[in-house]
């Protein structure tokens, strides 16, 4: 112990006494630093700055006695550790060492100071010291262990609370998505069997004899119009299946957005016209001048449409309002309605497949119009979001890059021309009367002249025939031959002859199936007349 450097500090307003306990203590421990200090405040001072390993402290000084001292060092919680003996010429003095012990003091020694009774005191408080900071560390290190294991397990616990949360948030999940399935799967029979019916029944009814024109046209209005709802449901389950495969492509090319929105707004006004809505308005906020981008014009088409429905079919009187705005490279489509709106709780479910709101059992819908919207707008790299306030009306908007485009990239020109279909002959495989008809009446409206094939044998035999036929609309199904190989068939004939596949497979295979066997492009059924004309 005497050959550790120890420090002490010796409190003494008298200096001799001090020289006096610097001799004794350097003779006892030679390497010992001593620090003495003549009054109470400053030896304070030295104890903070030197931290001592034990303080000889004098109890009678002036201004501030030992008393004060020693009860001030062991208020510090600093310095409370460091020993205390106090050192008095009052010897015997019952009184003062009971409150020096009180003050907190370790030990008394008597003046005149006994050398080997002072080394050996200051040994035992170097040993309480020591003691004392081993407690400390050993507090320490207790407490930091504490603290880290505490830190762990409140974060073990936040971790257990988080996958608590998850696992409930899946099974909602789970059930809220077997609760829309069955939901759904009951409301697309119902919406399948309501249009289903009335085609079947109009059918039956057009072919009787004792109907007018009147009640012919009206019938065939119904025909037509049930029949458009039923094709939008199948596109509507086979978008939204290939857009979750990840095999929806877009066809870019320059739209005139004036005359698309002119266009929807003529579409829409019918429907306004068909849902009997008389105090519903459509407006459109037309730009003066054409403002082309280069997008994908059915896509667009599309999503304007499935939001523009909406706003129709859930907005009894007032007005549905569209238009777009162009900020910096972005254009910024909107659409407004002043209709039943939507509550805060139904805005997150909204664009979930199948969600179909519950304030409105009656109207039409399988809860697949937002759920594409949103995910074709994603896949167009733009956004969609909504604000609504129920009963007074909903605002739908959506973002996307605006890639400005030239008339001239555009197919629209083509349109304008008409279809230059005059005098062309075309030969259309197809063994159904009514597809056929129909396609024969779309092309001759056009000036172009018709010939027929009900297989695919007919159809190899008329074009080894003819050289004269311009085009050939080949259906893939059919008898006796399929379209395929009839396709193939004339290939190995006529190198250069137009052969367009005709199909009401829409899947990808399908069209990759035609194009191998040599036709040169592809449309699905039903026929779009638009479509297969600007094809041709
Ligand atoms: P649905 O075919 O049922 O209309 P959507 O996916 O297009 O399917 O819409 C989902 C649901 O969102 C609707 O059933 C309806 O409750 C709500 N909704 C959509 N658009 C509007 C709107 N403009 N106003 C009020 N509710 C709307």
């Amino acid at each position: 112990m005497e050959n550790r450097q120890i420090k002490i500090l010796a409190i003494d307003d008298n200096q001799d006494n001090l020289i006096s306990f610097k001799a004794l203590i350097n003779e006892a421990f030679p390497d010992a630093r001593i620090f003495t200090a003549l009054n109470g405040k400053q030896g304070i001072e030295h104890a903070i700055a030197e931290d001592p390993d034990v303080i000889l402290l004098d109890i009678i000084m002036p201004d501030m006695d030992g008393f004060e001292v020693c009860t001030k060092l062991k208020a510090d919680k600093n310095l409370c550790e460091i020993p205390v003996v106090f050192v008095t010429a009052i010897k015997d003095d019952k009184e003062h060492r009971i409150h020096a012990l009180e003050v907190g003091a370790e030990a008394f020694l008597a003046k005149p100071i006994d050398a080997s009774e002072l080394t050996a005191q200051i040994r035992a408080m170097v040993k309480i010291r020591k003691a004392n900071a081993n407690k400390r560390n050993e507090n320490e290190r207790l407490t930091t262990l504490v603290n880290e294991r505490t830190l762990l397990l409140q974060q073990e616990l936040v971790e257990r609370k988080r996958i608590e949360q998850e696992l409930i948030k899946a099974k909602e999940k789970a059930e809220e998505s077997d609760r829309l399935k069955s939901a759904f799967l009951a409301n697309m029979s119902h919406e399948i069997r309501t249009p289903l019916n009335s085609i079947i029944g109009f059918s039956k009814l057009i072919s009787e004899k004792n109907s007018d024109v009147e009640a012919i046209n009206k019938m065939k209005y119904f025909i037509e119009y049930n029949s458009n709802i039923l094709i939008k449901i199948i596109d509507d389950i086979i978008d939204i299946s290939k857009i979750e495969a990840g095999i929806i492509d877009f066809t870019m090319e320059s739209v005139n957005l004036t005359k698309l929105l002119a266009d929807i707004n003529i579409i829409h006004k019918q429907l306004i016209i068909d849902y009997k809505k008389e105090h519903l308005e459509l407006y459109c906020h037309e730009n003066e001048a054409d403002i082309f981008m280069y997008t994908d014009k059915f896509r667009i088409n599309q999503i304007l449409s499935n939001l523009i429905l909406n706003a129709i079919k859930y907005t009894e009187e007032g007005s549905v309002e569209y238009g777009f705005d162009i900020v910096e490279s972005n254009i910024r489509f909107f659409v407004k309605d002043t209709g039943i709106g939507i509550s805060e709780k139904n805005l997150k479910k909204i664009f979930d497949r199948f969600y179909k709101g519950t304030n409105h059992e009656t109207i039409r819908g399988i809860g697949l119009g937002l759920p594409i919207t949103m995910r074709l707008i994603e896949k167009m790299d733009g956004q969609i979001w909504v604000e609504s306030t129920l009963g007074k009306g909903s605002q739908f908007y959506f973002t996307l890059p605006f890639i400005e485009a030239k008339i001239s990239d555009s197919s629209e020109q083509v349109k304008s021309k008409a279809y230059g279909l005059n005098g062309k002959l075309v030969l259309v495989a197809e063994d159904d009367d009514g597809n056929f008809y129909l396609t024969k009446r779309i092309l001759e409206e056009q000036g172009a002249k018709v010939l027929r094939a009900v297989n695919g044998i007919e159809a190899v035999e008329i074009c080894s025939k003819q050289d004269d036929i311009d085009f050939v609309l080949m259906d893939l199904k059919m008898p006796i031959m399929d379209g395929l190989e009839a396709t193939i068939k004339i290939r190995e004939l006529k190198k250069d002859l137009l052969i367009v596949a005709l199909s009401a497979h829409v899947l990808e295979e399908a069209k990759t199936s035609a194009l191998n066997a040599g036709c040169n492009s592809f449309i699905s059924k039903p026929v779009d007349p638009d479509k297969l004309l600007a094809l041709m």
